[in-house]
């Protein structure tokens, strides 16, 4: 039973990634066991070295090579308007809509106090700094319209408020419960420009 044993070891792993349940680990692995030698080598040597050559921006937090990160360090951006973002994900999803200028703040999870995650645990250290700093006039909060997200957007609105910076929220008509990166370009691209101060 020794390749019944690979196969299972193999989607163990597999169920380890975001997203992936039994049914698609299972379809992976009996994909990846009978897959050309060269994509497994590639898929390994790339799952080995991203996380090398991967750190976080310094300004905004975001997953990059380059640090400063492309767009932090892009001075047509304007760094007066920081969005607040849950994953570095969500910055791809935001830039498809083509309706934000500014620059970003990645803080890397959302509060969620009943896995224990509280606002210690995420990148709001650095964006008081940045808002401390002076040049930061508006920050826009954009995570999910989940639970956490909202949770998470009145914290930050009580963080900054005392800085004197304008705080605001994405507009709904994203779906409550729904994320961010899976929204239609139009729907967030209209969130985005509708936004509320918080
Ligand atoms: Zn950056």
């Amino acid at each position: 039973m020794a390749d019944a044993d690979a196969i299972t070891e193999l989607v163990n792993q597999l169920t380890r990634l975001p997203g992936v349940g039994e049914k698609t680990a299972t379809r992976l692995a009996f994909f990846l066991v009978e897959a050309p030698p060269d994509l497994s080598r590639a898929l390994g040597e790339a799952i080995l070295s991203a996380p090398g050559r991967i750190r976080r921006c310094r300004d905004c937090g975001t997953l990059t090579e380059r640090d400063p990160c492309r767009i932090c360090a892009n001075p047509s951006r304007d760094g007066g308007t920081v969005c607040v973002v849950e994953a570095t994900p969500d910055i791809a999803a935001v830039e498809r809509t083509a309706e934000f200028g500014g620059v970003y703040h990645v803080l890397h999870g959302l509060i969620r106090p009943l896995d224990g995650v509280g606002p210690d645990d995420l990148n709001l250290a650095s964006l008081l700094r940045r808002v401390s700093s002076g040049v930061v006039r508006e920050v826009i909060v954009a995570t999910n319209p989940s639970v956490e997200g909202e949770a998470t957007a009145m914290y930050i609105r009580g963080l900054l408020g005392p800085q004197g910076v304008r705080v605001s929220r994405i507009a709904s008509g994203l779906p409550v419960g729904g994320e961010l990166e899976y929204a239609d370009r139009a729907t967030l691209g209209r969130a985005i420009a509708a936004r509320v101060v918080l």
